[in-house]
């Protein structure tokens, strides 16, 4: 009777864990399907809530696989309570930023998740260790993919951790401007300890690795601190002194370190949604890294152990470094040369965000085109707080597509362009990045907005981009400045062009 009793048990404990890896496969199946409708504006939404699906399976799956090992030997006593505490918090955390968050904090709130992932996963590194090599004791002997999946998550999930920490920091602007440059001023001092610190996390690595493989005993807990601390110290010093202009790199890159860890992760911890979600994150993070680099014009290597954008205000070209005569001009003046011009380009930037111009902007395109005026946008890279940015804005306005051109294929058109409006963009048009070998963003590519024939410039003020350097279009001839807010000032160009 008894032995009936067992193996009918047995008989629901296999199929519970089938049921789990299927669910495994729905939850990772529908992450993928959620990233293709990420490919695009309109389908975005609906792509997110499909890997929010995914997520809500994948953690029913975890659960019920914990369930289900419940009572096997050498499985710790479940605590179903600290679980649900656990879950609670999570949403109690997650919910409300998500909600409240403008559309400008967006990446601040990105790199914040992504390190909140970075540092979970090392937890449940530190949490493996516990398991299989616990305090005092040794339970098990684990397996090699056991030794490396969580060595691996806890070192760069720990640097992603931190590194993200101070991404959020500098995106959120927390960090003092004088510090920042002088950190950033001081990057190669960082690389001698950057170095350090990566043989230290390696090598402590490899000494708990090979004392667990072999069996030999337990490994005093202070190893594993000790790696922790080295690998986020380590974290902290690659991102502190990276530069404004590259930040967009670095945010990417920590992503794309995440995702691995978590995958690594995934791999200790014999979970398939966890192998194949980090996997997807890890190799779009990296490439998109990738691109971005390439984009820059700049290598990762030279990111992380370079500084490029900030410095001190000399060597920045720091506000009042360029000088010379400003010209002001008022809607009325910008309506009528954008009104009887062949083309006009929008170079759009950081403040259309910040003003939420992007309706206006299609409204004013909408009246120059019924004007026979040819409007196209002009995108970079980098242009706004994310990849991306720009083209999402203008696409919640319904620009279409194939009016946003990119960097390499509009920047031949500025030349026979009789106007090109620039809406809060900065450092994505400074030609000092092409002009001038001194300045810390020279070789990055931007848009050539200076050899447009005449150049209309929104801004509230003279003050700098995100890269802190001034900008010498502002100064040149052919550039005149509509000060104001993005918005307000589209707006009064839109009431001119209507009376025109
Ligand atoms: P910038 O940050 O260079 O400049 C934005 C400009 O917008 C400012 O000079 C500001 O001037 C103006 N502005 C702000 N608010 C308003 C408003 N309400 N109305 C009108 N103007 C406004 O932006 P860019 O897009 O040119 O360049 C992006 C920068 O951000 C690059 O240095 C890039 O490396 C960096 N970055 C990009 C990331 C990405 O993934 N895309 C991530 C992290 C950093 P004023 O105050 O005078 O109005």
């Amino acid at each position: 009777m008894s032995a009936t009793l067992l193996s009918e048990g047995a008989v629901v404990s296999e199929a519970l864990g089938y049921g789990v890896t299927v669910l495994y496969i729905v939850a990772f199946s529908l992450f993928i399907y959620g990233l293709m409708g990420l490919t695009g504006p309109k389908t975005a939404v609906r792509g997110n809530w499909i890997a929010a699906v995914g997520m809500g399976i994948a953690i029913v799956a975890t659960l019920l696989g914990v369930y289900n090992s419940a009572g096997d030997a050498g499985v710790p006593a479940i605590n179903w309570v600290l679980i649900v505490i656990g879950l609670a918090v999570g949403v109690a955390l997650g919910i409300p930023p998500a909600l409240k968050t403008k559309m400008t904090a967006m990446p601040q709130l990105v790199a914040l998740f992504n390190g909140v992932g970075g540092g979970t996963v090392a937890l449940i590194a530190w949490a493996e260790y516990i398991e299989y090599h616990g305090f005092t004791t040794v339970p098990d002997v684990p397996s090699v993919h056991v030794i490396v999946g969580s060595l691996f998550a806890a070192i760069i999930g720990s640097v992603s951790f931190w590194g993200s920490l101070v991404a959020f920091a500098k995106l959120q602007e927390l960090l003092n401007k004088n510090l920042e440059r002088k950190l950033v001023a001081a990057a190669k001092g960082f690389q001698l300890a950057n170095i350090v610190l990566a043989i230290v996390a390696i090598g402590i690595a490899v000494y708990i690795g090979v004392k667990a493989g072999a069996g030999d005993g337990p490994t005093p807990w202070f190893w594993i601190v000790g790696l922790l601390i080295a690998a986020g110290v380590m974290g902290l010093f690659v991102v502190f002194p990276i530069g404004g202009a590259d930040m967009p790199v670095v945010i990417s890159l920590l992503n794309a370190m995440t995702g691995l860890s978590a995958a690594a992760a995934g791999l200790a911890l014999n979970n398939q949604a966890m192998i194949v979600a980090g996997m997807i994150v890890g190799a779009s993070g990296s490439i998109l890294t990738n691109l971005m680099a390439k984009a820059m014009n700049r290598s990762i290597p030279a990111i992380i152990f370079g500084s490029f954008g900030g410095g001190d205000d000399a060597a920045a070209g720091g506000p009042g470094a360029a000088g010379g005569t400003v010209k002001a001009t008022s809607a009325a003046d910008a309506a009528i040369q954008m009104a009887y011009a062949n083309q006009v380009i929008v170079v759009p930037g950081y403040g259309l965000a910040v003003a939420q111009a992007q309706h206006a902007v299609k409204e004013m395109a909408s009246l120059l085109e019924s004007k026979g005026v040819e409007v196209k946008y002009a995108i970079h890279p980098v242009a706004g707080r994310m990849p991306g940015h720009m083209n999402v804005l203008l696409a919640e306005a319904d620009v279409p597509y194939d009016s946003m051109k990119e960097m390499d294929d509009i920047n031949g058109e500025f030349q026979r362009t009789d106007v090109a409006i620039v809406i809060g963009a900065n450092d994505v048009t400074n030609p000092a990045a092409r002009n001038d070998p001194s300045s810390p963003i020279h070789g990055m590519p931007i848009l050539n907005v200076d050899q447009a024939r005449s150049t209309i410039v929104l801004k509230r003020s003279m003050s700098s981009g995100y890269a802190g350097i001034e900008n010498p279009l502002f100064f040149a001839d052919g550039t005149s400045m509509l000060f104001g807010d993005a918005k307000k000032s589209v707006d009064s160009v839109i009431e001119e062009l209507k009376a025109l």
